[in-house]
């Protein structure tokens, strides 16, 4: 890899050795992501000012140095390995978030932590439903430039849908605003919805509007058993047909549902051990929730095997515990997870379903599968264990089966986490060769000397070849 020395130093002449630093501690705690692929930087820059960033900037483009943005590393796919090495820009240091409680806005810095946004809105009464199972973690400038989503998505949609306005640079080092603190804005090419789920490779956020709804006052959660998967599925498609919109429809599947009582030493139903479930969530005034509580119970009465509601908030938490346990319980069946984020379209679970079942046979793997039904993203996780040659070889050869069947099945493969390195390699199953160079083209178009975040999503990258390191993060199993 190129060294970049001279204008590293130049850098630090500039910005001082508190802002520039080459510590072995900075450099490696930024060296990899959740991935846990590591690529050694030269420099982790931790701005100050919004002009530090310009600099940066500047120098980096003129320079050649390849820059890549940092929130939180919680990044699953390696899109925040600095693949190139040169220099991290570390934005978790920019955390403010201010509320505005008259017109239902947040204004936020990139490294606000996003569960902190939620404290900060809902203690106004207001709702940001954006909710990633690492909200505890990562920042809201990662979940900008991964588009992510979560439990929400189905009913209130995903970051993209909550974003109004974005401040921030082009790689060139240029200051630039994309939209306004308005709820309409048609002036112009949307340049801010290009950079939201760029993956850091056509711009740096430093700061974002963030549009906020009122705090559904009234809550009720279902969990619902069925016979088996395709019989989950055909029925929350016969409730979304009833035009019955859950805040929250979590789909665990039998083997998911077997980890979690494993580990929490229970049974989902007693009598129903090991059935896939269905959780359902109804947020909205006290009536709306009142009209559509009847429709559901009616609907499970008929299509559950059996369907427990919660009476209170303790017991819906209960009820929640099934769901945030399943995950970390996955490694009881191998101490590696290929977490997969796919989406498929409702008309399809059933084929996706059989095709799963085929999946599991042919590997001999355990495939847990999970995910949010109001969307159709799933997650599948592909269990093996990392020292055993051949399940590593059945993991690899699961996954490129399982994107190919995605493709195949009119969906996508990925939902929220996004490219990076670990998907690099089946970009081109899901984008033709025209759609591919369309991108490539913006990227040039932004990015000319390509410096932000290079050797992402174009350059195929197989995971497979390297070393992951064996450290645990504080957001592993959960
Ligand atoms: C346990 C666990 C659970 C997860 N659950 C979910 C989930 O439910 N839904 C979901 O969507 N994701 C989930 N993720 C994935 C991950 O948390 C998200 O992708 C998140 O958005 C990354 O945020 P971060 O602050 O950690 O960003 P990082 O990992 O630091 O960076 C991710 C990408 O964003 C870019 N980036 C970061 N900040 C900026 C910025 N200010 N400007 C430009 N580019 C920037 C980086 O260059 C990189 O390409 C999960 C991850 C873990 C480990």
């Amino acid at each position: 890899m190129k060294s970049h020395a001279a204008a590293t130093r130049l850098l630090r002449r500039r910005l001082g050795a508190k802002i520039v630093q080459s510590t072995d501690q900075a450099l490696a705690a930024a060296a990899f992501d959740s991935l846990k692929i590591p690529f050694l930087p030269e420099a982790v820059i931790f701005p100050r000012h919004h002009a530090d960033i310009g600099q940066v900037l500047a120098l980096a483009n003129a320079h050649r140095v390849p820059v890549t943005v940092r929130g939180r590393g919680t990044s699953l796919t390696g899109s925040a390995a600095p693949r190139r090495g040169g220099w991290v820009l570390d934005l978790v240091g920019w955390k403010g978030i201010r509320v505005d409680a008259e017109s239902g806005m947040a204004f936020v810095q990139a490294g606000a932590k996003v569960a902190d946004i939620h404290r900060a809105v809902e203690a106004k009464g207001w709702f940001y439903p954006p909710d990633p199972s690492s909200r505890e973690y990562c920042t809201i400038g990662g979940n900008i430039a991964c588009n992510a989503g979560g439990m929400h998505g189905g009913k209130y949609g995903v970051t993209r849908d909550f974003v109004l306005a974005l401040r921030g640079f082009l790689p060139t080092g240029e200051y630039v605003e994309w939209g306004t603190a308005t709820k309409k804005f048609s002036a112009g090419f949307n340049l801010r919805d290009l950079w939201i789920g760029s993956e850091g490779m056509l711009g740096v956020v430093t700061d974002a509007v963030l549009k906020l709804i009122p705090k559904p006052p009234a809550r009720w959660t279902l969990l619902c058993a069925f016979r088996d998967e395709v019989a989950a599925f055909a029925a929350v498609r016969g409730l979304f047909a009833q035009k019955v919109q859950p805040s929250i429809c979590e789909f665990l599947d039998r083997y998911s549902v077997i980890c979690a009582e494993r580990k929490t030493k229970t049974t989902v139903f007693p009598g129903q051990a090991g059935k896939p479930v269905v959780l359902l969530e109804l947020a909205g005034s006290a009536s709306e929730v009142r009209a559509q509580k009847r429709q559901v119970l009616a609907w499970a009465r008929k299509e559950a095997l059996a369907f427990r509601a919660a009476r209170n908030r303790e017991e819906a938490e209960k009820l929640w515990d099934v769901r945030r346990k399943c995950s970390g319980a996955m490694f009881e069946l191998g101490d590696s997870k290929l977490n997969e984020d796919i989406v498929v379209p409702a008309r399809n679970y059933a084929a996706f379903a059989r095709f799963l079942d085929g999946l599991r046979r042919e590997s001999a793997l355990p495939i847990p599968t999970f995910g949010h039904l109001g969307d159709g993203n799933l997650h599948v996780n592909i269990m093996y264990r990392r020292a055993n040659p051949a399940e590593r070889k059945a993991a690899e050869k699961a996954v490129q089966r399982l994107m190919a069947k995605v493709v195949e099945l009119d969906g996508a493969i990925s939902g929220e986490h996004g490219i990076g390195l670990a998907k690099s390699p089946f970009l081109r199953l899901q984008h033709s060769p025209a759609q591919v160079k369309a991108m490539r083209a913006v990227k040039r178009a932004l990015d000319p000397r390509g410096i932000l975040n290079p050797g992402k999503i174009f350059e195929p990258f197989e995971v497979w070849r390297h070393r992951r390191l064996e450290i645990a993060l504080p957001w592993d199993h959960k």
